[in-house]
């Protein structure tokens, strides 16, 4: 299941013409030539007849489309009925709203005490620090904030004297959109400021990255996460294809300057809610040194009914890895309480 080969670039992603790898390398290059159209899209892959109905009606995707050309030659290595690009491209069913659903699932509106800043818990925030997200999720939590590329990040400034002036707030969680889109130089100072703080202790960072732009986890980057440590990366994977040989290399860089690593996973209907596909999913995340922490039940976000698997398929499903895979490869099952309140757990009992 799992792919094997290093993901090259399809000369469709570049008007026809082969990529350099020097430039395919390259993350700036990689993000500057996102597909975000039907049409660089349609040239890209062989697209299925709904896939073709549901790029025809923009006006029902609850997500822009946005791809790294990475992430576009890796489906295009898949066959059409792969669950990935489910996760990826748009699909009409979009467009429903079902009951109990919201346009801000998790109530984050409500706990902002800053601009960019959500404070849910008692000794920790969230801090969104991006706009951008390398390749969008047709199941974000964040669909009303979508990504933007190219849009400079929000000014930290007020978010930081809010933290500085509240000493019961020990750890900051840092996401976005994803906070390793930052430039380099802009990402140290923001690390460097929160660090400045006595009382913020332990740093983490949502991201994406090294599944769909692993070519940003660069040394430079690296020696910058290294600094700040302890900095804790919670990494943002769905299915066992995503761990190419890239993206492999990529977490060997962040464990080899002793970053932790840990995952999170939305259990999405179709897509990974089936026991072979997460226990290749956890097993492979623990042998590349990632600890499955989190499987989340689909949040409450419109025009997701489509990907919500019911919440005791999620917990048969680990019942079914308990005990045949290694204890570390065994995630919590997490539900986010619609409107806010946080997250309990469902299981796996
Ligand atoms: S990477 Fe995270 S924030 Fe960005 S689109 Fe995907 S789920 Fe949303």
């Amino acid at each position: 299941m799992t792919a094997r080969s290093s993901v090259r670039p399809i000369p469709a992603i570049h008007g026809g013409a082969p990529v350099p790898l020097p430039l395919w390398r390259d993350w700036r290059w990689q993000l500057a030539h996102r597909l975000r159209t039907p049409e660089a899209l349609s040239a890209a892959l062989p697209l299925t007849p709904a896939e073709r109905r549901a790029l025809a009606a923009p006006a029902a995707w609850r997500m822009p489309l946005l791809l790294t050309p990475y992430t576009a030659s890796l489906l295009s290595t898949l066959p059409p009925s792969h669950p990935l690009r489910r996760a990826h491209l748009p699909d009409l069913r979009e467009a429903r709203h079902a009951p109990a659903e919201y346009p801000d699932p998790l109530g984050e509106d409500a706990h902002q005490v800053a601009p960019h800043l959500i404070h849910a818990y008692p000794h920790k925030v969230l801090f969104l620090v991006s706009r951008d997200c390398a390749t969008a999720c047709r199941y974000c939590t964040r669909a009303h904030l979508p990504p933007c590329p190219g849009c400079p990040p929000p000014d930290p400034d007020p978010a930081l004297r809010w933290i500085a002036a509240h000493p019961e707030i020990t750890d900051v969680l840092l996401s976005g959109g994803d906070p390793l889109l930052l430039p380099d130089e802009t990402l140290d100072a923001l690390l460097t400021s929160l660090r400045a703080i006595p009382h913020v202790r332990l740093l983490r960072i949502g991201t994406k990255v090294p599944a769909t732009l692993p070519m940003r986890i660069t040394p430079a980057l690296v020696r910058i996460l290294r600094k700040h440590r302890p900095l804790w990366l919670s990494l943002h994977f769905t299915h066992p294809d995503e761990l190419t040989p890239e993206t492999k290399k990529s977490l060997r860089l962040l464990l080899d300057a002793g970053l932790p690593l840990c995952s999170q996973t939305v259990l999405l209907r179709h897509v990974n809610d089936d026991e072979s596909t997460l226990r290749a999913l956890f097993e492979n995340l623990v042998l590349n040194g990632v600890k499955p922490y989190y499987l989340h039940y689909t949040d409450a976000a419109q025009g997701t009914a489509h990907f919500r698997s019911p919440i005791p398929r999620g917990r048969s499903l680990l019942r079914a890895l308990n005990g045949t895979v290694p204890g570390y490869a065994i995630p919590l099952f997490m539900q986010d309480t619609p409107g806010g309140g946080g997250k309990h757990p469902l299981g796996p009992s």
